[in-house]
Parts: C-alpha cells; sequence; structure tokens
C-alpha cells in the first residue's frame, strides 16, 4: 500500500493490515500473557544435556532469579549484565530484570577484558551473571567497581571463584516485592555503533519490545513465522537482539519449544535438528553458507523444517538455492533488522495465512504497524518505487534513544521520529524491500558488528601510526572483513604484522584486522571525515593487490 500525500510524501506500509498490540503491558505481563496455554509443554530445551524447562518452571524460576536480584539490591531502572553463551539461564536472567522493571545488557563472553568493562562501566551495570571461567576477565569491575558477580556453574560439586555468588542461590529466594514498572521504561540495552562512531548502549524499552514481538507473531496471521507446535533453533548468540527478540521473545509469546545450544558446531547441530524435531531454524548467511557446503547434511532427516529465516546480513541467490536443496520441506523467509530499530523492520510474508511469494534477494516487507520511507540520502527527498535511496522507519518498535547521548540520537532519529537506519535499498512494484548497498560505517563480519571508530581509536594509540581508516572488505565466508589503511610515521619500519597484532591483543576474534595497506594519506572531506567510499571502491577494483 502507498500512501501519496498532497506534498508528494510516500510512506509505505504493510501489505498486512494492522493489529491491535497490547504495548501498554510490561514485557514479561506480555510474554506470558496466555502461559495458560501451555504451561505444562516444553519450553527451553538445553540443547547439550537434553535438560528441559516447561513454561510454568521458566516463569516460576525468573521470578525467583527476579527476587533473588532484589535482594542484592538490584532496582528499577538498574543495569544487570549477562555475559553468558546460549543458555537457560540467560533467558532467566533477562526475564527476571524484566520482572524488576531493571535493564539487561547482554555482552559476548568472547569479549576481552577491556571491551567488557568499556560496556559495564557506559551501562553502569550493578551485577554480572556469567560462568567462573569468565570471571578472572571481571577482576577490576568486581574489586574497584564492586559489582557483584553471579556464577551460573551447574556442577555444585566445584567451588566457584571467590567473592562471587552462584545462579542456583539466587532461585532460594521467593517472592519479589512489587515495583512499578513503566512501559517506557528501558529493558534491554544492547551495545551498537549504529550509523557511525563507537558502539552506544541502545535503549529498548518493554513498549518497544513488546510491538516489535506482536509486529512479528501476534494478530490475525498468527503463522507469520512461529506457532505453538514449533521447536525452534536458537544457536545465534542471544547478546545480539536478533537471537533475543526474534527466535526468544517471539518463541516465548507463541507458547514453541526453544532449542538453546551455546555454539555453532555443525554436527551436533544436525544431530540435535533431527533428534528434536526441529521445525524452525533461524540463521545468518555463514551459517547457511557452512550447512550448504557440508556433506554432513546427507546424513541427517532435516525434512521436519519447514521455515529458514536468514537476516543479519545479505543472503545471495546460491545461498537461498542451496537452503532449498538441503532442506527439502522448508520455505526460506528472510528478515532485516537493525539493533535501533527493535531490531526487526521488514520480514518476508511467505508464512502468513494467505503468504505472498518470497522474492529472491528481497528481504520481506515493512512489518505491521509501521511506517517505512526512503529518502533520498543528498536532499532528504522521500522516493517513489524502485527507486534506492535511505531506509528510514517508524513506530512504536524503535529505540528510545542512545543511553547518555541525546546528540547520537538526535543524528539517528529526526525530529518526525523517523529512525535512519544508513542503509540503501528500494521498494519494488510488490511492496518488497532490497538492500542494495550500505552508506555506514558498519562492517559486519558473520553477522557481528565491528566499528570502524573502535579500531581507528586503537591504531590511532599506537606510537607509529599517524592516521588510519579501517573499512568493510568483501570476503566469502565472514561476508565482511575489517581492512586497514594506515599511515606509518616518519622512518617507521612498522610490519603489517605488528599492526595486526598490536589490535588483536585487544580486540575479540572478529574485530581482528585481516589485511593492512600502507598509504601516505587517507582521503577525507574538507569536514575531515574519511572518504570510505573512496577505499572501498580501491577494494573493489583491485586497486590495493
Ligand atoms: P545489527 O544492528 O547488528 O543488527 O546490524 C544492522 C545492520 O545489518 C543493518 O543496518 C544492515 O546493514 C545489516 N543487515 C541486517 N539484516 C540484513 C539483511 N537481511 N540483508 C542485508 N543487510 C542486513
Amino acid at each position: 500500500q502507498e500512501k501519496q500525500s498532497s506534498n508528494s510524501d510516500v510512506i509505505f506500509r504493510s501489505k498486512l493490515p494492522d493489529i491491535y498490540i497490547p504495548n501498554h503491558l510490561p514485557l514479561h505481563d506480555y510474554i506470558f500473557q496466555n502461559i495458560s496455554e501451555f504451561a505444562s509443554k516444553p519450553c527451553l530445551i538445553n540443547g547439550p544435556t537434553g535438560h528441559v524447562y516447561t513454561y510454568s518452571d521458566v516463569h516460576v524460576i525468573s521470578r525467583r532469579v527476579a527476587a533473588g536480584f532484589q535482594k542484592l539490591r538490584v532496582n528499577r531502572n538498574d543495569v544487570v549484565m549477562i555475559l553468558l553463551p546460549n543458555c537457560p539461564e540467560f533467558v532467566l536472567s533477562f526475564l527476571a530484570a524484566s520482572f524488576l522493571g531493571a535493564t539487561a545488557t547482554a555482552a559476548n563472553p568472547f569479549f576481552t577484558p577491556a571491551e567488557i568493562a568499556k560496556q559495564a562501566k557506559a551501562s553502569n551495570s550493578k551485577l554480572i551473571v556469567t560462568e567462573s571461567r569468565y570471571v578472572d576477565k571481571l577482576k577490576s569491575l568486581q574489586n574497584d567497581d564492586g559489582v557483584v558477580i553471579v556464577c551460573t556453574d551447574d556442577d555444585e560439586s566445584v567451588p566457584i571463584p571467590e567473592g562471587c555468588l552462584r545462579f542456583t542461590e539466587l532461585t532460594q529466594s521467593t517472592e519479589i516485592e512489587s515495583v512499578e514498572i513503566s512501559s517506557d521504561d528501558v529493558v534491554a540495552l544492547p551495545y551498537s555503533s549504529g550509523t557511525t562512531g563507537l558502539p552506544k548502549g541502545v535503549m529498548l524499552t518493554h513498549k518497544g519490545l513488546v510491538t516489535s514481538v506482536a509486529q512479528q507473531v501476534d494478530g490475525e496471521n498468527p503463522n507469520l513465522y512461529f506457532h505453538s507446535d514449533d521447536v525452534i533453533l536458537c544457536v545465534l548468540p542471544m547478546f545480539h537482539i536478533y537471537a533475543l527478540n526474534s527466535i526468544m521473545l517471539c518463541g516465548l509469546r507463541v507458547g514453541a519449544a526453544i532449542l538453546i545450544m551455546p555454539k555453532f558446531e555443525i554436527n551436533l547441530l544436525l544431530e540435535l535438528i533431527q533428534r528434536c524435531k526441529v521445525t524452525v531454524a533461524p540463521m545468518v548467511p555463514p551459517i547457511v553458507l557452512a550447512i550448504a557446503k557440508s556433506p554432513e547434511t546427507e546424513k541427517y532427516d532435516l525434512s521436519t523444517i519447514r521455515v529458514v529465516k536468514s537476516g543479519a546480513a545479505p543472503l545471495g541467490k546460491e545461498l537461498e538455492d542451496a537452503v532449498n536443496a538441503k532442506f527439502p520441506n522448508a520455505k526460506l523467509g528472510q528478515g532485516y533488522g537493525m539493533t535501533e530499530a527493535g531490531p526487526v523492520l521488514a520480514m518476508s510474508l511467505g508464512f502468513a495465512k494467505e503468504p505472498f511469494p518470497v522474492k529472491s534477494g528481497a528481504c520481506g516487507t515493512v512489518v505491521r504497524n509501521a511506517e517505512m520511507k526512503i529518502v533520498d540520502p543528498d536532499t532528504g527527498d522521500f522516493l517513489p518505487k524502485n527507486q534506492p535511496g535511505e531506509i528510514c522507519i517508524r513506530g512504536h518498535q524503535i529505540m528510545k534513544g542512545y543511553l547518555n547521548n541525546p546528540a547520537a540520537t538526535a543524528e539517528t532519529i529526526d525530529k518526525d521520529g523517523w529512525l535512519h537506519t544508513g542503509d540503501i535499498g528500494l521498494i519494488d512494484d510488490d511492496d518488497e524491500l532490497f538492500i542494495v548497498d550500505r552508506l555506514k560505517e558498519l562492517i559486519k563480519y558473520k553477522g557481528f558488528q565491528v566499528a570502524p571508530a573502535e579500531l581507528e581509536a586503537l591504531l590511532l594509540g599506537h606510537q607509529e601510526i599517524n592516521d588510519v581508516a579501517v573499512v568493510a572488505m568483501k570476503e566469502e565466508a565472514a561476508g565482511e572483513v575489517p581492512v586497514a589503511f594506515v599511515v606509518k610515521s616518519k622512518d617507521s619500519e612498522l610490519s603489517e604484522d605488528e599492526v595486526k597484532q598490536f589490535v588483536s591483543k585487544q580486540v575479540v576474534f572478529y574485530k581482528r584486522i585481516n589485511k593492512v595497506f600502507f598509504v601516505d594519506s587517507i582521503p577525507k572531506a574538507p569536514s575531515g571525515k574519511i572518504l570510505r567510499k573512496d577505499l572501498r571502491a580501491k577494494l573493489a577494483n583491485g586497486l590495493m593487490n
């Protein structure tokens, strides 16, 4: 549907009608609203151990964890950090924070101590839920900042590190003292660099997440993606909002079983798909690629899968074909998300009650109860169908803003409430969205965010580096990898390896510099802004070989 007003503004909406969204409810009340229908059904399946939590288990235990947090003086609007690989305790801790009107910020457990400390301090985390094996990375937070550390290790016979508490101890507490929660309270605080600069705390409210989940699974089209008979695979990391929202929260809302895997191991994954009769498999292109290339798939029965979802990065035509070949009974659907957008902006409607065809290369149509526009990045004019421009979205699902950063918020959400994505796309005659380019700096390694500004700041800290620019280079397995253009100081003998080592000591594996190009200067606009497009063009044209 296209609405044209007198000043020729073109606003795009979903092909499906809007729905009622109870976004006055706190997230946990909304998520558990229909629990009486599936209280004794499996909710979380721990992949490696096979342990199953029913819906009623998850409801009871997460409330107990909330009571335990409360005893540790976690109050409304306080921040709890979750530093865990995918596991049931991740979900229980997230829900517990929601019950208290507190905020959960999740971080990658593979982060270096400095990366963790940055997020913990910026978010003012009071308590960290983690495993013993990561506690060494948290020493300064524990000793200098008085952060409480809770370990989820399940082997009670092995002691946990000194000064830490056990997660199971928290669950001894019973009732939560009542808390007043506003739908505008921030419940999740993922970190994202957005269109520019360093990672920032993205404030997602109860109202925002309820709206986003409802847009995906509620309403007259309950078969949109998930239903209560589904077994949904969760191998994508829950510390990223895609898995937290579109797998975990959507799965819980519909009463599905969620199969939790802490990491991607192809044989175990295929075995569990067969054993647990997985029906929905949300993936990212690098996982699709690994499965497409694996001869192991022949050994397993993958016929139960009815939906393969891909998001977080572009999925090429070859991978679409590979999915169709490897999963004979599955329909493939793409989704398009951005953390700041809550995160889902668009999704395929191949699963609606009256499905629309899924188009090759498209990432679906804009979600319901939202507005999308495509604007000319230079003039800000609204563009009509079939013309590429910056994708913008408006609706209750988008972030409230960046934590303690009104300037960055104002750069991303304009005065009319439009969130500017920094992605270039077009909407075709069938209202399908195609992403064609990225205007913003962001690099995506296997769907993980790498912020060039973060690596540039580290590199500028090297005594022999005078100037630097980090950009994305295309690579088959990862999609994109960061590469650095470096201006050495006079007489410096700095080598490519030294530059790489300098960075890799300070960052998680996917932020490592893949290649270094020594250059005389970095191309810049008169404003001082790095002309990243020129550098990317040099790479694409093979000028740096
Ligand atoms: P994140 O905030 O980490 O989810 O990253 C968001 C960015 O990932 C988007 O702004 C896009 O640049 C990219 N992205 C997400 N989904 C897709 C998709 N389906 N196709 C292409 N790019 C995508």
